[in-house]
């Protein structure tokens, strides 16, 4: 059966795939997105909810920046805020090489426009007494914030439906190709067509991407997450530690999350579990320090799947064998921020054929030649 025929089709419905369609739609395009799953549900409805740009890659910076200034139009683009608060990132050195490495990093990172101050231990404890005796400074950077993913997904996805994306959920797509005028493809029992494709499809965007003859070197990603009941809030700040093997927030309903290691993955059934020794881990480092946190509960540890690329930043970009069709995947842990803005700098692509965002580190001609993937750690 054959049905429909699109100017864009857009494999996956997460952050950024919603984002894309609203922002395609809003330059007038014909748009259908395919998700295998229900919008939002994967990576970007189970990670953290960290909004940070502290501690990126500089190279992703005029992404994060560019991201940054969407989280705060939230209600008007997608009609509420998913709880995004400009909470501040507080990022804690443990020993003085620790505290070496936030200077050195607050430093270079004002030559990309980003403002931190770093304050050492007697001041950082004046500042937050709730901080144990293990920390012993601590870098900020007040606009970064967090926000609640499972709602921020499916807000972009209602907003794309009403600009008039259709938005297809529990729509497997099987397999893309390219006709020589366009794409078909197959999904959810249908081929529909195309002009032009993009991939978003997360950890499974380097399956997409081998259809089209561009393997690369993907991983799968499953940070382990944990959660308390709810306690007293105190903690009025996302929190990071140097070497990130611990990360903590407080929602405003008082549970406290946090993660630090990996969890398991099986990535052919699409199916991740958490792991209670790396949840016992992460909870010494997160008491050391939050000791008062000692006698709250866990009430819930789950993880996920993001694709990690070897070098720690995704691939964004045109594909380099194939016309019309627009890569943006493999987010390495840290994708949720920039998602906002991917869907607009994929829609620039789609439209325009350039972004106002620089792309060249990202572009997947950076792994052209590359093996297939090792097998998952
Ligand atoms: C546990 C965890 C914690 C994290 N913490 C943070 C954090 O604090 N801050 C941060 O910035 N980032 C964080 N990340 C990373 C961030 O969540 C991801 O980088 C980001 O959500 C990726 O968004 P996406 O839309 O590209 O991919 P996804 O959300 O994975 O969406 C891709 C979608 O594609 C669909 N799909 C795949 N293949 C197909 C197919 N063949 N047909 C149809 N649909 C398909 C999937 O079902 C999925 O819904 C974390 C990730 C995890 C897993």
């Amino acid at each position: 059966m054959s049905v429909g025929v699109f100017d864009v089709a857009i494999v996956g419905g997460g952050t950024a795939g919603c984002a894309a369609a609203l922002a395609l739609r809003k330059r007038g395009m014909s748009v259908v997105l395919l998700e295998k799953g229900q919008c939002g549900a994967m990576a970007s409805g189970t990670n953290f909810g960290g909004v940070r740009r502290q501690g990126r890659d500089f190279r992703e910076m005029p992404l994060a920046t560019r991201a940054r200034a969407i989280w705060d139009r939230l209600p008007e683009l997608v009609g509420e805020d998913c709880e995004f608060r400009a909470t501040g990132h507080l990022k804690l050195a443990r020993d003085a090489a620790e505290m070496a490495e936030l200077e050195r990093y607050a430093r270079d990172a004002r030559d990309h426009g980003l403002e931190l101050s770093v304050v050492g231990g007697n001041a950082v404890r004046a500042l937050y007494p709730w901080l144990g005796e293990a920390v012993t400074g601590a870098s900020l950077c007040p606009d970064d914030g967090q926000a609640n993913p499972r709602l921020v997904g499916p807000a972009f996805a209602r907003a794309a439906r009403a600009a008039g994306a259709e938005i297809r959920e529990f729509a497997p797509v099987t397999h893309a190709r390219w006709t020589g005028a366009g794409f078909e493809i197959d999904a959810g029992g249908a081929t529909l067509r195309a002009r032009l494709l993009v991939n978003v499809a997360g950890f499974w965007g380097g399956e997409v991407a081998a259809w089209f003859g561009e393997p690369v070197p993907i991983r799968p990603l499953c940070p382990n997450m944990v959660v308390t009941e709810p306690v007293p809030y105190v903690i009025d700040r996302s929190i990071g530690v140097c070497g990130g093997n611990v990360y903590v927030r407080q929602v405003e309903r008082g549970n406290v999350i946090f993660g630090g290691g990996r969890g398991w993955g099986d990535t052919a059934r699409a199916i991740s579990r958490p792991r209670a020794d790396v949840a016992r881990d992460a909870m010494a480092r997160t008491l050391a320090i939050l000791p008062w946190l000692r006698d709250a509960r866990i009430i819930r540890t789950w993880t996920g799947f993001d694709g990690e690329m070897p070098d720690d930043i995704p691939v964004i970009g045109p594909s380099r064998t194939t016309p019309g069709l627009i890569h943006a995947f493999g987010f390495s842990g840290h994708g949720f921020q920039l998602g906002p803005a991917i869907g607009e700098i994929v829609a620039e692509l789609v439209a325009d054929g350039r972004s106002a965002s620089p792309l060249a580190p990202f572009a997947i001609a950076r792994f052209a030649g590359a093996p297939p993937a090792p097998a998952p750690r």
